[in-house]
């Protein structure tokens, strides 16, 4: 089984993508799973069955580390400067191929395509940071206090990594931790999700053509993964564990990493505050709300999930937020004209109207959306609700939707508080005129990232990642990308 050579024809259809099935991708080999079995990809505009990708076993699980282990050394030797030319050149790769790529992800996804154009762009950019980064790896030298040695600090790969992503970004979940884990010198095994493996295979390909040796980037796709994983773990040579996906299966995986003692980061659940003083800039406000909360449709880590805006705004920002939810055009993420594409699954969908129907039954009121409109696909329209109450579900749980859920609010302290009740701690924003405030607010939210009158951080140059229970360590930034994927290793020197 092999990859079209024209999967990256600019000029290519979409019958390139679909038309065959994909391989497991391991060693630099193309093969189906051990015993044939395939895991079905769907459109979820529609419902129909559009490719089928390889279900990985226990066995092939083995042989994807047994191949990573195989490329481990002469990666690790691999110069810097080769390692960061390689990276730039998948870089490039990306930015060429990204209309297609932005096509493939709206089609598996359902993401409309402007979404998945900024997707793709973002996704490119951890290569070219990391390229960077690969060549500015220093260690630590210094005099011990005694005076009696040098402490020398060498940074070392850290082994075999297990990377494991979620759908919502297939391809920068995805890139956010290949780019920092081969510039530091380790090998990959991949294991994207179920719902999007072909923009995972399609990126494997590139990284082949961009010079990535075999068995440096390794990916498995299985419908088990559960034991396939515990399998990957369970292997000494593995050294790390990178997971971005919600807050339960990560429980799940730092339990499993335990029993082997491997270094975990994870990148889990969020429940977003959109916080909006009195002396907000409506305008800038409503544009950073929108962002905020329907960048994928709202299914995004990082999506406004409450709104907390101050009684003197409240109205006008309602009113707006409405207005502008109500306009956005839903349909097919592939359709150009589509702003608001369809949830990934049906249950999804099903999840999205019983956190509706509980806070409608808690007082709250519908401004628009709010009903599952009967065409085939899984699609929830944009939705808007008022007077949401604190015991609502949706004030603990991530929507993971296109609903905006709005409480008024009468002072500083109260918002902060409000906003701090919850068990996620990923993403907070803020929309004040007086900077001195935001600042203040900033400090106290319990949040890894904060956007101050922006509804946008993501930044492969800017520390991404969670506290409290939304995770374990930073992606991207200035060295914290890239030292979850290496060892400080200590030698004691006498002169
Ligand atoms: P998920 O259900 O946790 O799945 C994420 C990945 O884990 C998928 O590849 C999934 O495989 C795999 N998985 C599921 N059960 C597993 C197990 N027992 N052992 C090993 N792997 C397992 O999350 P999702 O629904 O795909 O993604 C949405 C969640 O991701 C949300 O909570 C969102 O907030 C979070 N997220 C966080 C960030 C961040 O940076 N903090 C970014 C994006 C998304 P299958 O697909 O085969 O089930």
């Amino acid at each position: 089984m092999n990859i079209s050579p024209e999967l990256f024809d600019q000029d290519s259809d979409l019958s390139d993508y679909t038309a065959f099935s994909h391989g497991l991708y391991i060693g630099g080999k193309w093969r189906p799973s051990s015993d044939g079995r395939v895991i079905e990809v769907a459109d979820p505009s529609t419902g129909a069955v559009i490719a089928a990708v390889p279900d990985a076993t226990l066995a092939d699980a083995a042989t994807a580390v047994e191949a990573a282990a195989g490329a481990a050394t002469s990666w690790r030797e691999t110069p810097p400067r080769r390692r960061s030319e390689i990276l730039r050149r998948c870089f490039e790769l990306m930015t060429e191929r990204a209309e297609t790529l932005a096509v493939l992800i709206s089609l598996e996804n359902g993401k409309a395509l402007r979404d998945a154009r900024g997707e793709v762009a973002y996704a490119a950019e951890f290569f070219r940071w990391n390229a960077e980064e690969a060549v500015r790896i220093t260690g630590e030298f210094g005099l011990a206090p005694s005076g009696a040695n040098r402490i020398v600090v060498d940074y070392q790969p850290i082994g075999i990594c297990v990377l494991i992503t979620p759908w919502n970004f297939p391809a920068a979940m995805a890139t956010r931790k290949i780019a920092p884990a081969l510039a530091a010198g380790c090998t990959v095994i991949l294991k994207p999700a179920s719902e999007t493996p072909l923009t995972a295979y399609a990126l494997a390909a590139l990284y082949e053509e961009a010079g990535v040796p075999p068995g440096v980037i390794n990916v498995v796709t299985t419908s088990n993964p559960g034991p396939v994983t515990a399998a990957m773990l369970a292997d000494a040579r593995v050294r790390k564990l990178s997971f971005t996906g919600s807050t339960g299966v990560g429980r799940v995986l730092l339990a499993e990493a335990a029993k082997h003692v491997i270094s975990c980061s994870m990148e889990l659940g969020g429940n977003a505050p959109f916080i909006v003083f009195d002396d907000a800039d409506l305008d800038a406000a409503l544009d950073g709300a929108m962002i905020a909360k329907m960048r994928n449709a709202g299914e995004a880590c990082t999506a406004a999930n409450r709104f907390y805006v101050q009684a003197g705004i409240h109205d006008a920002f309602a009113d707006g937020l409405r207005k502008r939810m109500a306009a956005l055009k839903m349909g097919a993420g592939t359709d150009s004209e589509t702003e608001c594409g369809p949830m990934i699954t049906r249950k999804a969908v099903g999840k999205i109207d019983r956190l509706v129907q509980d806070a409608v039954a808690r007082g709250a009121t519908i401004l628009c959306g709010g009903e599952v409109p009967v065409e085939k696909g899984y699609f929830y329209p944009p939705t808007v609700l008022t007077d949401v109450p604190p015991d609502a579900a949706m004030a603990h749980e991530e929507i993971f939707g296109p609903v905006a859920p709005i409480s008024r609010f009468e002072d500083e302290a109260e918002v902060i508080a409000r906003a701090n009740d919850t068990e996620y701690g990923l993403a907070a924003y803020i929309y004040t005129r007086d900077l001195a405030k935001g600042m203040r607010v900033a400090s106290k939210i319990e949040s890894g990232m904060i956007a101050l009158n922006r509804g946008l951080m993501s930044d492969p140059a800017a520390p991404f990642g969670g506290v409290k229970q939304s995770g374990l360590g930073r992606e991207g930034g200035q060295k914290h990308g890239i030292t979850e994927f290496m060892e400080a290793k200590y030698i004691a020197v006498t002169i």
